[in-house]
């Protein structure tokens, strides 16, 4: 079919919510490690990976010949736990092993939504309280709590409603609520979970959960002290810390492999989806027993999650990461890229921050570094721009005037000079 086609059948039969990005959008139809092709034949250097999904690169070779390997052995699509199966158990093991203190207990799901619906259950049944917190221009997914999570008004609508939720100020430091600067600040946003929690609830929370690094609000970067010390607030006022790792998690911040370790937190429930799949539709909470065994004696039930297929692409993402070394790769080739973007920043007054931790790289655009009026138009036209020169990038944001650069973990040195090169021509070619 061509793009006029798909567009027209789109528009006729699909919910109007799924705006697909460029004014012509594309169909991408072929990938190969760090690239794909369009249906015209076009080459693009993929450093969005979907959104932030591809962590080991696209048909990374491992993967599919294992796919291939279980289809030519007619080897079960589909169980559901009610049937034993190696792939499940096995994929739980090797979470337990890289998740943080004693995190050793998983559920699977098929996305981070479902995940993070059954962290904030579990968090609410263990502790017998309601309230959970979370923070504006936060994100955690489409279905019922993590849109009452959602700290964004452009993902939330008028009939939705706001589940004993209060939302506490982001520690957005570009643009610091508080008047502050970054390093030179007494952490004002990490006291504001404080007088939320003791203005807004009883006082006693079921959880509060944070992304380490903010991902559709534009790769928000907190100082490194903030999440120790929500931590300490979450604790003392009685609920479970849960960190959603949909985008930071496997090791793209090129520290540890879940982000929220990179300061000092061990949190009782981790949440992971993306990454962990590689384009596989994978979601898993892992946390302590005792957190899960509060559900125990009720039945719950998630038809397609942790099913072979699905189940061996994450086991094998977690073992090629470690094999290939890919933490370490998205450290040094993250630094390396960052460097390049503060020095593209000198010569271009549109690019008003550069933040982020290893693959995860946000370019805040701003019509004035004074003023910090946020670029947006720009924004949409550096992505047809970069679209034309062979780079697909992504954007966030509440305004969506944020570049966000997540290529594979993969990514070598050469693709990343070819990702400067074709950044810079295209900021170059940027009307402003
Ligand atoms: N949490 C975070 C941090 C996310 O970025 C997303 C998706 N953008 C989700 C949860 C929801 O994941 P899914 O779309 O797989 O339901």
């Amino acid at each position: 079919m061509n793009n006029e086609e798909i567009l027209a059948k789109r528009q006729k039969h699909l919910y109007p919510t799924k705006v697909p990005y460029y004014k012509e959008p594309i169909q991408l139809t072929k990938a190969k490690g760090s690239y794909v092709w369009d249906s015209e034949g076009k080459k693009y250097l993929d450093v969005i990976g979907g959104i932030v999904s591809i962590s080991v690169g696209h048909n990374h070779p491992r993967i599919k010949e294992k796919i291939l390997k279980m289809c030519n052995e007619d080897s079960i699509q589909h169980t559901t736990f009610l049937y034993l199966s190696e792939f499940m158990p096995n994929l739980a093991e090797r979470i337990a092993k890289v998740a943080p203190g004693d995190l050793d207990t998983c559920y699977f799901t098929n996305s981070g939504s479902e995940a993070n619906e059954m962290a904030i259950m579990t968090a609410r049944v263990f502790t017998g309280e309601q309230s959970v917190v979370s923070l504006r221009h936060g994100y955690h997914g489409g279905t019922n709590i993590p849109l009452s999570l959602c700290g964004h008004s452009t993902w939330k609508f008028k009939g939705q409603p706001q589940a004993n939720i209060s939302h506490a100020i982001a520690p957005y430091c570009y643009r610091c609520p508080f008047g502050k600067e970054k390093g030179n600040c007494n952490l004002e946003c990490a006291s504001d979970v404080k007088e939320t929690i003791e203005t807004a609830t009883s006082g006693q929370i079921a959880a509060m959960i944070v992304e380490p690094i903010l991902g559709v609000g534009g790769f928000i970067d907190a100082p490194v002290e903030y999440h120790k010390e929500v931590y300490d607030i979450v604790k003392d006022h009685g609920g479970l810390y849960i960190s959603d790792e949909v985008q930071t998690g496997v090791g793209r911040t090129g520290k540890n492999f879940f982000a929220i370790a990179d300061s000092g937190v061990t949190p009782d429930i981790i949440t992971m989806a993306k990454g962990i799949g590689n384009g596989a539709p994978v979601g898993a909470v892992v946390t302590k027993s005792k957190y899960a065994n509060a559900l125990k004696g009720k039945l719950h039930f998630n038809t397609f999650g942790g099913d072979p297929y699905q189940a061996m692409q994450a086991s094998e993402v977690i073992d090629i990461i470690k094999e290939e070394n890919l933490i370490e790769n998205a450290k040094n080739m993250g630094t390396y890229l960052i460097d390049g973007f503060k020095e593209l920043q000198k010569d271009f007054k549109i690019i008003g921050d550069v933040r982020g931790r290893g693959l995860l790289i946000g370019l805040e655009l701003v019509k004035d570094q004074v003023t910090k009026e946020p670029a947006v138009l720009e924004t949409a036209q550096l992505m047809e721009l970069a679209k034309i020169n062979g780079l697909l990038i992504g954007k966030g944001s509440l305004l969506g005037n944020v570049i966000r650069i997540a290529p594979s973990m993969a990514i070598s040195k050469t693709e990343s000079d070819e990702l400067l090169k074709a950044m810079k021509s295209s900021f170059e070619q940027l009307k402003v």
